[in-house]
């Protein structure tokens, strides 16, 4: 098993869910027993014994993905839901997306002062909802810990976005 094997489980998807984007369609990594295992132990991996209080998981893959590397790390999960979807007080942001605007929320008590977190994404790819899940946390006082994605598209540079936290990722398209 290697970082090319796994690889082979996201298969790109032209056009989808609009002309132009080529998605990347993890749903044969996350049927297949061994290739999810590797992927949740590589992105877990930097923050094992690192004190993490919570993994935060963005709408919906990072739900997938975030609530097995908190299993793995033994901490709590927290969902970063698109708008409406929470039942409590939240906090919220919008950021723009290239033809539109995203409303992203969490619950305002999902961190204490200084926990730490790290954020778990399927896909980075312009940045903006890393970016914006990232200052949804730091509202709360907590700790940004690390993020930790399955995949990066280099070639738009969400990155940049993260400002001094440095993504961890496994699978690195140009
Ligand atoms: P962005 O805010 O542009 O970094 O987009 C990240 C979010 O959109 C992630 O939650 C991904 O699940 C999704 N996403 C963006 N681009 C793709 C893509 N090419 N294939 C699959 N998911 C994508």
């Amino acid at each position: 098993m290697s970082l090319e094997w796994l690889g082979e489980f996201v298969h790109d998807v032209p056009d989808f869910p609009t002309p132009g984007v080529l998605f990347k369609d993890i749903s044969p990594l996350l049927a297949d027993p061994d290739a999810l295992r590797f992927a949740v132990e590589a992105m877990a991996e930097p923050y094992v014994g690192g004190d993490v209080d919570h993994v935060a998981g963005i709408d919906a893959r990072g739900f997938i993905l975030g609530a097995a590397v908190a299993y793995r790390l033994g901490c709590g999960f927290v969902p970063i839901r698109k708008f409406g979807k929470l039942p409590r007080a939240t906090v919220s942001r919008s950021y723009d997306l290239e033809y539109a605007n995203n409303t992203i929320e969490m619950h305002a008590d999902a961190f204490a002062p200084g926990d730490r977190v790290v954020l778990v994404d399927d896909v980075l790819a312009t940045g903006g909802t890393a970016a914006a899940s990232l200052e949804l946390v730091a509202d709360t006082g907590a700790d940004v810990a690390g993020a930790a994605f399955l995949i990066e598209l280099g070639f738009l540079d969400g990155r940049k976005r993260l400002g001094t936290h440095v993504p961890h990722v496994l699978l690195s398209y140009d």
